[in-house]
């Protein structure tokens, strides 16, 4: 594991690095509670038009470069940034998670994230898994989910609510667990689960796994015109 370096992107903490999971667990041993963001060219948008979400990124401890436009901002400017995506990182630190450092999903569609758990239960079979709940619980049932997670101090807390939902969910309740590692994994569950599924190899390779989620999502366009938008912005911005 190197030394991570800390770049910036329009206004933005990045932190360019590599076997981030080996970072995490080291600070998880020290005590340090960790806030994962995994940033792309869309989250680097939002935050422009929203500055309580930039004061979230900006106060997260470890931001890593999910998105290829991330990484292609940076090789303009001359930096070499090895793009890692959020859910490559959660894979390799559930990998890595002893028996005693147990993970809690939370997030995505009922169903989908006990079966993204089963799924991880099936190839890992000594992963301890603290709790599963499902993105759509309603604000009563709040309370009852924020004691569940206060009792049980996971070690690792994956929220897949989508951008911004999760970052100000882990940003608000962080202290609820001052020494887990909460990581915001947008769709991953359903990924794990099988509901969706991720870019062949080749359009993550040359960079495209946008588009291939555009096919899949066609509805998604409007969103990523926030990908031209960011070149443009991230280039000329100043400040
Ligand atoms: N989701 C959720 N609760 C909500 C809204 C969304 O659990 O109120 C889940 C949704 O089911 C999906 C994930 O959040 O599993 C967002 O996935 P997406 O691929 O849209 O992630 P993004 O690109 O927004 O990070």
């Amino acid at each position: 594991m190197g030394e991570l370096q800390t770049l910036s992107v329009m206004g933005l903490p990045l932190h360019a690095g590599n076997h981030y999971e080996d970072w995490l667990l080291l600070r998880y041993q020290q005590g340090l509670g960790t806030h994962v963001v995994t940033l792309n060219a869309e989250m680097a948008m939002q935050a422009d038009q929203n500055p309580p979400l930039k004061a979230v990124l900006q106060q997260a401890d470890l931001a890593i470069p999910d998105g290829a436009g991330i990484v292609l901002y940076f090789r303009v400017k001359g930096k070499r940034v090895e793009r890692c995506p959020g859910i490559e990182l959660a894979e390799a630190l559930l990998q890595k998670l002893q028996p005693d450092q147990p993970v809690f999903f939370l997030g995505a569609a009922p169903g989908t994230a006990d079966q993204a758990a089963q799924k991880w239960q099936m190839k890992k079979p000594d992963l301890a898994i603290a709790g599963i709940q499902n993105g759509y619980f309603s604000t009563q049932e709040l309370p009852a989910l924020e004691n569940r997670l206060q009792q049980l101090q996971p070690a690792v807390i994956l929220v897949a609510l989508g951008v911004p939902r999760q970052e100000f969910w882990i940003a608000e309740r962080r202290s609820l667990c001052p020494h887990a590692i909460w990581i915001g994994v947008g769709g991953s569950f359903d990924i794990w689960a099988g509901t969706k599924e991720r870019a062949p190899a080749w359009f993550c390779n040359n960079h495209l796994e946008w588009l291939y989620r555009l096919y899949q999502e066609p509805w998604r366009w409007r969103r990523m015109l926030a990908l031209p938008q960011f070149a443009f912005r991230a280039l000329t911005y100043s400040g």
